[in-house]
């Protein structure tokens, strides 16, 4: 199968998912929203720039890190432990998307001094419906930026600023970005001295701000109305709210915004054949734990964690000698794939998905440790999968217009 070798060719393709490593990594890059709701690069960017942006672009390549003496398992990767866990602070479990073990973890990183910000997401600053990279650098902070956002991020943009200050951080981001930061560590000496700790969540993908749009106009609300848009948090997984200017809200069920079939998530194409839903070069991802992977009923919070390596561990355990995390029973992979059924039927498909891509001379990611073929021997849909992807593609579903300009320079060996 053929990979991307231009960042044009990735966001032609389909298959840039608004990283915003472009952003951190060039000089003339910067994330904008486009027209359709994805936000994707746009500027001029030297082949240098480009060279080193696609050895970690998530659109040319995606890896699994795999730390010596972990253990595997075929479907959810490398892993020293699983555990259930959620934070031992009652009100940040309550405020939190599930149990509030991101959270916790980030605010115990900068309460023991392990870390002096926390780079993630949070509600931009002058879109209430937006998301957009902060940096928190108190545990309230990290607090008040907490929950799901699931319309589009450019986290990896925050690098800059992050790198910039030359001084110890978490990185919490969603897999893609988690494999694109790792590695960036192998190349890049400032992020492997000062990123002390990549965490991430189990991800079914990453919609588009029209689906935020439509739930608004859907509510028969004008979006300048909009005081805040909130995906879930207050309770597990409690109700997307929308808070009005004049302080009237209205909540949407979780599950009317979700459990339509995928299709109705929005979600953007390169989550279609995402190989890395599960945050397999992350020092810790958790994950929700709701039979089916829907939510029954509104519950206390339960967070799945696949430990994956001994910082990892080592981070887990002293949040929880800490006070900052409840550490309950130990896991067994197999109750992952209970509770997501749509990442583990996604993991299986990623190969026909490729090669339906490639029968249409389209290119996809290069999978690194991901054990894209084997999970899909023996499965019953490949044909099925594979024709569909390649009938989507002929349709023309992952052509994209780019608004790029490479700046030829000469590039020294
Ligand atoms: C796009 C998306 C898809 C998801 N799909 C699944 C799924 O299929 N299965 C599943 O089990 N769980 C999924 N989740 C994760 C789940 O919703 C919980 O967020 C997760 O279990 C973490 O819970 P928590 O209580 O520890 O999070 P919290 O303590 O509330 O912390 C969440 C952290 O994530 C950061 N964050 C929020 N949104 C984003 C974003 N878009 N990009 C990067 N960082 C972000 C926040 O800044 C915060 O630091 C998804 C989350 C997102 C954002
Ligand atoms: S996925 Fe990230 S690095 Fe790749 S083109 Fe998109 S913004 Fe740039
Ligand atoms: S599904 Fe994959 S590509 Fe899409 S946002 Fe999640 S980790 Fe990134």
């Amino acid at each position: 199968m053929r990979h991307p070798g231009s960042i044009q060719e990735v966001v032609e393709n389909g298959l840039c998912i608004g990283c915003g490593l472009c952003e951190a990594l060039t000089e003339n890059l910067n994330m904008k929203l486009t027209e359709r709701g994805v936000l994707r690069p746009q500027g001029t960017l030297r082949r240098d720039e480009e060279i080193q942006l696609l050895s970690a672009c998530p659109g040319a390549v995606a890896a699994s890190h795999i730390e010596t003496g972990s253990q595997m398992d075929e479907v959810w990767g490398p892993w020293q432990k699983l555990v259930m866990a959620w934070s031992a602070e009652p009100d940040v479990r309550f405020q939190a998307s599930t149990g509030g073990v991101l959270t916790a973890l980030g605010r115990y990183a900068l309460d023991a001094g392990l870390a002096e910000f926390v780079l993630h997401a949070g509600v931009h600053a002058t879109d209430p419906l937006r998301t957009d990279w902060v940096i928190s650098d108190t545990a309230e902070e990290v607090l008040d930026n907490s929950g799901s956002r699931y319309g589009p991020v450019s986290v990896l943009a925050g690098l800059k600023a992050a790198l910039a200050r030359n001084a110890p951080f978490v990185l919490i981001a969603k897999p893609c970005d988690i494999s694109a930061a790792r590695l960036l560590a192998i190349s890049d000496t400032r992020m492997a001295d000062n990123c002390v700790a990549m965490l991430t969540m189990v991800c079914g993908g990453l919609s588009d701000l029209t689906k935020t749009r439509e739930a608004v106009a859907g509510a028969g609300v004008a979006e300048k109305d909009v005081a805040e848009f909130r995906y879930r948090g207050f309770g597990t997984p409690g109700p997307h709210r929308i808070t009005l200017k004049n302080g009237r809200y209205i909540d949407i069920d979780y599950n009317s915004m979700w459990s339509r079939d995928e299709q109705g998530w929005r979600i953007q194409q390169r989550c279609k054949i995402c190989a890395d839903p599960i945050g397999e070069a992350a020092d810790v991802a958790v994950s929700d734990t709701w039979p089916g992977g829907k939510p029954a009923a509104d519950d206390p919070g339960h967070n799945g964690l696949i430990i994956r390596t001994g910082r990892g561990a080592d981070l887990v355990q002293a949040a929880t000698e800490a006070g900052f995390l409840t550490t309950a029973e130990t896991l067994d992979a197999r109750q992952f794939d209970e509770w997501q059924p749509h990442n583990v039927r996604k993991k299986r498909a990623i190969q026909p998905r490729c090669l339906g891509l490639d029968d249409q001379g389209q290119p996809s990611p290069e999978w690194r440790g991901l054990r894209v073929p084997e999970l899909a021997e023996n499965l019953e849909s490949f044909k099925r999968e594979r024709e569909g992807t390649a009938q989507r593609a002929a349709n023309g579903a992952f052509r994209e217009g780019s608004n790029l300009k490479l700046i030829e320079t000469p590039v020294e060996d």
